[in-house]
């Protein structure tokens, strides 16, 4: 697939009703290729106007024309056909999301076959809504609950993973016979959009499914405080979510948050250690770090810390930093240059704080390195639980190396995070993983793997890392509202 071809399938216009429209004010801005600095494409940039025609355009589906007569049958159907379509486009979208933000073209294709089956699981959970009899004292009522979908929903998506992010939101959206409108990230909107086009393809009505790209402080705060919307699903820092809650207070909108992580991983001195240093190394690199549960903070037996360090670090060397169209990448750029300069200040502050780099440390230069954003594998030694790198989000290729003596210690430690998305620990003892399982403040606790994401299992967090739950039938749940209907009989 030439980047040619795929870019070809991505609009660079707004959704709305059906319709790929400029923006109303005219106003455009520009998507580049983080490996290579070449300009990608020039998206329309939406405003408060457009989002206001757009949640309009999804509020006139919600309530009339075809969509609210989808059966649940009907909506399984689209939801199928769509399945179909983007595993027949699949190469166009891997190749969307690599040029659009780095990853690697292996990581991309993988990826969309995981969306692939979160489509078809959607499909199957449109049959499952169903409604309860309930018991009321007084024998002469009848009662029982309906539910109902919630309505017009909106959704502000991060950069790390737009494909993922848009069909995350999109799906649950169609399962239950809402509608949506979607604000992909200013960095990385082009597989979004040519989704838009694959949705339409399907046989969604117009309205159901509408985009507007452009910056966050501008379309995203509108759609966030908007009152035509009901319900609103954001992902990203939770610094931007903060903003969102206070926003979305006008109309007291539902909300679903999943934010940041600074997540804790440890491995006990009788785990299988190999495993778990080859693991540790993906859950820290993988994506370039830019990954929301990345496992930041290794917590590591002090038996095992120096060997375990090397290990990770070596795992780390070994990993191809490069331009994500090469198929024998396994690291992509930073997304932007604002990443980038993100990622080395916290370097400088974790060297200034008395922590070393045992491998990386800084950018990465030379040849075609200079035109992208390139940050290699990083493991920090010397690394204290309060230093800044250890505390907050880096969201780059950056593990600390932090020693423990006991489990009540590191429970204890791991726990010392504002966040709560992830953890991950290693061991042979049942007992311990129980105990940990519990005791571990996150949404996730993964025992003995790392990162592991089906969409039959719920994910999300706790804590500063938000509240709501994506995949498994929770994700449902969020889009349906309860109704008791009460009947007299008498
Ligand atoms: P961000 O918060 O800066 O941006 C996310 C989205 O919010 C973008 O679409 C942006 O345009 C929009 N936005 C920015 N300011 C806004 C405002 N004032 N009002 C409304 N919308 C606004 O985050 P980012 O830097 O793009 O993404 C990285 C962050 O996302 C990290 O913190 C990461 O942990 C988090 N993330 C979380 C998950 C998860 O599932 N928990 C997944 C991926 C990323």
């Amino acid at each position: 697939m030439t980047p040619a071809v795929a870019l070809a399938a991505a609009p660079r216009q707004l959704l709305i009703g059906g319709r790929w429209e400029d923006a109303a004010a005219g106003g455009t801005f520009e998507s580049r290729n983080p490996a290579t600095g070449d300009l990608l494409a020039t998206l329309a940039e939406g405003r408060a106007e457009d989002i206001d025609r757009a949640v309009a355009a999804a509020r006139a589906a919600f309530e009339g024309g075809p969509w609210p007569r989808f059966s649940p049958s009907d909506r399984q159907r689209v939801l199928l056909r769509l399945a179909d379509l983007l595993e027949r486009d699949a190469e166009i979208f891997a190749t969307l999301d690599t040029l659009d933000m780095g990853a690697p073209i292996r990581r991309t294709r993988g990826g969309v076959a995981m969306l692939v089956d979160l489509l078809r699981y959607y499909a199957g959970m449109a049959r499952s809504i169903q409604g309860e009899t309930a018991t009321p004292s007084d024998p002469a009522m009848f009662a029982c609950t309906v539910r109902e979908p919630v309505g017009v929903c909106g959704a502000i998506i991060p950069w790390n993973g737009p494909l993922w992010a848009t069909v995350l939101k999109l799906g649950p959206v169609l399962a239950t016979g809402c509608t949506l409108v979607l604000k992909p990230a200013e960095d990385a909107s082009l597989a979004p959009l040519a989704f838009g086009r694959l949705v339409e393809e399907a046989g969604v009505p117009p309205g159901v499914f509408n985009i507007v790209t452009g910056l966050g402080r501008v379309a995203g705060a509108a759609l966030a405080a908007h009152a035509g919307v009901d319900k609103l699903a954001f992902t990203g820092s939770d610094a931007t979510g903060r903003t969102i809650v206070a926003a979305s207070a006008g109309n007291l909108k539902r909300l679903s948050l999943e934010l940041g992580g600074k997540s804790p991983h440890i491995v006990f001195a009788d785990a299988d250690i190999e495993k778990a240093a080859a693991t540790a190394a993906i859950a820290a690199f993988g994506n370039t770090g830019q990954v929301c549960s990345a496992g930041t903070r290794l917590f590591v037996a002090r038996a095992t810390e120096a060997d375990f360090a090397q290990a990770v670090a070596a795992a780390g060397a070994k990993l191809k930093i490069g331009n994500g169209l090469d198929e024998t990448t396994d690291l992509g750029p930073l997304v932007s240059a604002r990443q980038l300069e993100r990622v080395c200040g916290h370097m400088d502050d974790a060297r200034a704080a008395g922590a070393t780099p045992l491998s990386g440390g800084a950018r990465l230069g030379g040849g075609d390195y200079d035109a992208g954003f390139f940050f290699p594998p990083t493991v920090l030694a010397g690394a204290t639980d309060t230093m800044r790198a250890v505390r907050e989000e880096i969201f780059g290729p950056v593990v600390a190396i932090l020693p423990f003596d006991d489990e009540a210690e590191v429970i204890a430690r791991a726990n010392d995070t504002p966040y709560g998305l992830g953890a991950g620990l290693w061991t042979r003892d049942i007992g311990r993983a129980h105990r940990l399982g519990r005791a571990l403040q996150a949404g996730s606790v993964w025992v003995n793997c790392y990162n592991a994401i089906d969409p039959a299992v719920p994910s999300g967090g706790i804590k500063t890392s938000g509240f709501g739950r994506e995949y498994g039938p929770n994700h449902l749940e969020e889009h349906l509202q309860v109704k008791s209907l009460w009947i007299a009989t008498d």
